[in-house]
C-alpha cells in the first residue's frame, strides 16, 4: 500500500477560509484538547520527531495548519482546545471558522478526533461530533496514552467508549494509542491511508 505519510512536510498555515487551497483533493484533519498528544500523533504517524513542533509556534497555534502528504493531499492540524487563553470575542470567531471549515469543506475525507485514554468524550470532544455529524463522514477516534493503562484496561476502555460513540455516531473507529511507544501506529496508519487512497 502507498504510504502517503513518508512525504509528509508542514506546507502553510491559513487564518480563514478565503486562504483554503482550490487545488486540494483530499484533507484528512486531525483535533483534539490540548496536550492530548495531537502533535505526538501526527509525529508519530509521520515518523518525523519535530514535525507538528511547527503548528505550535507562536503566531500558528491560532492557524490552521497544512501538511503536505502527495500531490494536493493534505493533513489539516486544528489548533488544540481546552486551554481558554484567548479572549471570549476571539474565540466565538474562532470556533465559527473551524465549524464552518468541518461543515462546509467537501474536500474533507474525515476527522481524526485524538482524546486521553483516562479522560474521553468531554464537552468540547462531543461539540465535535454534533457539528460533523451532518456531513456524514468518517470520524477515528485515537485514544492516546494507553501506556497509562494496563494492556487490559486499555482494550476494555476502547470496547467501552467505541460502544458508546456508536450509539451517537455510526460511522466511526476507535482506536487504543499510545505515541509514545508507538502502540496502534500501524493501524492508525492503515485507516487513513484508506480515505487517502479511495480519494486519489
Ligand atoms: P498536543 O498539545 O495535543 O499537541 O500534545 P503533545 O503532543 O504536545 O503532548 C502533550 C504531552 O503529552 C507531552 O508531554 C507528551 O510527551 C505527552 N504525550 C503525548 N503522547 C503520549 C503518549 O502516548 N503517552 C504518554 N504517556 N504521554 C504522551
Amino acid at each position: 500500500m502507498k504510504d502517503f505519510f513518508k512525504t509528509c512536510k508542514f506546507d502553510f498555515s491559513v487564518a480563514n477560509l478565503k486562504q483554503l487551497p482550490g487545488q486540494s483533493l483530499g484533507e484528512v484533519v486531525f483535533a483534539g484538547r490540548s496536550n492530548s498528544g495531537k502533535s505526538s500523533l501526527i509525529n508519530a504517524l509521520t515518523g518525523k520527531k519535530n514535525l507538528a513542533r511547527s503548528s505550535k509556534t507562536p503566531g500558528r497555534t491560532q492557524l490552521i495548519n497544512f501538511f503536505s502528504i502527495g500531490e494536493n493531499l493534505f493533513l489539516v492540524d486544528l489548533p488544540g482546545y481546552g486551554y481558554a487563553k484567548a479572549p471570549k470575542g476571539i474565540k466565538k470567531n474562532w470556533e465559527a471558522l473551524i465549524t464552518s471549515y468541518l461543515i462546509n469543506r467537501a474536500e474533507i475525507l474525515g476527522l481524526v478526533l485524538i482524546m486521553d485514554i483516562r479522560h474521553p468524550l468531554q464537552d468540547r470532544d462531543l461539540a465535535l461530533f454534533d457539528i460533523f455529524l451532518p456531513t456524514g463522514k468518517p470520524i477515528f477516534v485515537v485514544l492516546n496514552k494507553a501506556d497509562k493503562l494496563s494492556r487490559q484496561q486499555a482494550l476494555f476502555q476502547q470496547r467501552k467508549i467505541d460502544e458508546n460513540i456508536k450509539s451517537f455516531y455510526l460511522n466511526s473507529q476507535v482506536l487504543a494509542f499510545s505515541a509514545t511507544r508507538g502502540i496502534g501506529v500501524e493501524t492508525a496508519k492503515k485507516l487513513i491511508n484508506r480515505w487517502l487512497t479511495e480519494s486519489d
